[in-house]
């Protein structure tokens, strides 16, 4: 349940209220730290806790944490379990595959111990009030204030709120009058853990294209210890329209793919498959803030439509909020006029990479000899670094 703030006689309460306390919001907090501002960080859950995701933490999000302190960076590096990657293998519908290295280090990770340390970090490093157990219920945005009204009866009011919420976020329901994006704009994930999987390579993450999944891919990363994070995602107006019940396809592929159908005969699954959203940007983006609140990671469309990270981009955004709410408090500015150049900067920033992500997933979406055809090319000298510019 929320604990009482040191500020509980001041009003409003707090400068900035952050709703959600994933990567987004745990980074927000963390690009507050030394702003003097009174910032509250509150979750519906108590940490750690589950996340579906393929747990793949993409370089992007870690140089972004890394700007605002190398520490961060060389604590996260220290967790366990991890599994370090250097190189991915893609394998397109035909069989062909080729292999993609990345320059920036990254690891992957189960976000049931990423997300706890991001926030271990936000609880060492700043003065921001954590609550945890505390559910956004209703939102009132006044003229002097914002009042969040949490589940069991307690109120927080604050000058600025910021929806960190992740693909149902209530901040986003209730202060936004336009509908979410469409399907088209959506896609659908499931995974689940195992161990026990033959013929992995080390430091490599594999990505499988196939013709009952086009429009998205099937996933097998390490996570560390042994274990594997498997899932399948495609877009959700394909799952729609041919009704795909994505959980079985996963388990079909499983069993049947090419590439993968012997490497799981003695593999054992550690738990239930477990399915999420992913609202994707590169679309007409909605408003992503209005007077005194803006919505940051996956509460504001973001993730990348062509591979589905969308952790780097949910971090990169909550520092531009971050970036915003001194501004607004520095201004006494909290209008959706001056708000709006917090819109301005995701589409400067975040804008084109998503465009093009999008572009480019529904180009090989639909079209898996372009895919086949790719995959060959990729494997000449001199090709392979302009496939890897086109897809990193
Ligand atoms: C199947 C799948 C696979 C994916 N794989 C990857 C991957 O490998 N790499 C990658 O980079 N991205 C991946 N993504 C995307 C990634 O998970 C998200 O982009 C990322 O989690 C967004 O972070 P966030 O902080 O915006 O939201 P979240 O991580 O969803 O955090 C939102 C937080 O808000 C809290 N919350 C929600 N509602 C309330 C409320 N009413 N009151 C208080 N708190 C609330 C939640 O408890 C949660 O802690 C995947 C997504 C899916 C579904």
């Amino acid at each position: 349940m929320p604990t009482p703030s040191n500020s509980a006689l001041a009003f409003p309460e707090y400068d900035v209220a952050i709703v959600g306390a994933g990567p987004a919001g745990a980074a927000c907090a963390l690009a507050l730290r030394g702003s003097g501002l009174r910032v509250a960080l509150l979750d519906k859950a108590t940490f750690p806790r589950d996340k579906v995701c393929g747990d793949a933490i993409p370089g992007h999000a870690l140089k972004a944490l890394g700007q605002l302190d190398p520490a961060y960076v060389d604590a996260l590096w220290q967790l366990a379990p991890r599994d370090e990657v250097r190189r991915s293998r893609l394998v397109a519908p035909g069989g062909h595959s080729f292999y993609l290295h990345w320059k920036l280090r990254t690891f992957n990770s189960p976000r049931l111990h990423f997300d706890a340390a991001l926030l271990q970090l936000v609880r060492q490093h700043t003065d921001a009030v954590v609550l945890e157990n505390a559910t956004l219920k209703e939102l009132s945005i006044l003229s002097d204030h914002a009042r969040l009204q949490l589940a069991g009866g307690a109120d927080i009011t604050c000058r600025v709120v910021i929806g960190c919420d992740g693909a149902n976020s209530a901040v986003g329901r209730q202060l936004l009058p336009e509908p979410r994006l469409a399907r088209a704009h959506h896609s659908a994930g499931v995974r689940a853990y195992f161990e026990n999987v033959a013929d992995t390579e080390a430091g490599t993450t594999e990505f499988f294209f196939s013709r009952s999944h086009l429009a998205g891919y099937l996933w097998l990363f390490p996570v560390g210890e042994g274990r594997y994070n498997v899932g399948l995602g495609m877009l959700s107006e394909l799952v729609s329209r041919h009704k795909i019940d994505l959980k079985k396809l996963l388990l079909e592929n499983l069993a049947t793919h090419p590439a993968l159908a012997g490497r799981f005969r003695a593999a054992r699954q550690l738990g239930p498959i477990r399915g999420f959203g992913l609202p994707m940007g590169g679309g007409r983006q909605r408003p992503a803030s209005g007077a005194r609140f803006m919505l940051c990671g996956d509460a504001a469309s973001l993730i990348d439509p062509l591979q589905g990270h969308g952790i780097d981009l949910a971090i990169r955004s909550g520092i531009l909020a971050a970036a915003q709410a001194a501004a607004c408090v520095a201004q006494n500015d909290f209008s959706a006029a001056f708000m709006h150049q917090y819109d301005e900067q995701l589409q400067r920033q975040l804008g084109p990479q998503l465009a093009h992500s999008y572009r480019l997933m529904r180009l090989l979406g639909t079209r898996p000899w372009l895919m086949n055809l790719g995959t060959r090319l990729a494997r000449l000298p001199g090709i392979s670094a302009w496939v890897k510019r086109l897809l990193a």
